[in-house]
């Protein structure tokens, strides 16, 4: 498969929801590969990981370290630095977000007001949520279509 059919590929199996890596099972977000996929991914990253600890290496990148009192590069280390200041805890603060929201009668996604009775989403962010639906329904019936 050449990258460009590959990329596509990619993108059909992110809209539909199927595992990026094995494409067969489909997942929810916020993950997008498959349980399965997911174990083999860390059981091999650990084994990376652990090889490169053992020969003295920065178990990131594989690069030689060039302190002491550190596992990691410093390059590594300045990234993980970064990254951590980026998302302080990205989830939960959604989480807690959504939950005001809730209690204050807005709307869940975007916390604007809500128009409609009985729903936790405002109009525009229902209709949005349809449309992905159908979207992914979509490119899922397409999927199986070519598997035929
Ligand atoms: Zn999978
Ligand atoms: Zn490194
Ligand atoms: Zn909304």
């Amino acid at each position: 498969m050449d990258l460009t059919k590959w990329r596509r590929c990619q993108k059909e199996r992110l809209v539909a929801g199927l595992c990026l890596q094995c494409g067969k099972v489909y997942v929810q977000s916020p993950h997008r590969t498959c349980l399965d996929c997911r174990k083999k991914k860390r059981k091999r990253r650990q084994r990376l990981y652990d090889g490169r600890l053992s020969k003295g290496l920065c178990p990131v990148c594989g690069r030689k370290r060039n302190e002491d009192d550190t596992i990691y590069c410093s390059l590594c280390r300045e990234r993980q630095g970064q990254h951590k200041q980026q998302h302080p805890d990205r989830r939960k603060y959604r989480h807690r977000v959504r939950r005001k929201h809730r209690r204050e009668g807005l709307c869940t996604s975007c916390g604007r007001g809500r128009d409609e009775e009985g729903f936790l989403e405002c109009s525009r962010c229902r209709q949005r949520a349809r449309n992905n639906y159908r979207e992914r329904m979509s490119v899922l019936a397409s999927l199986q279509s070519d598997r035929k």
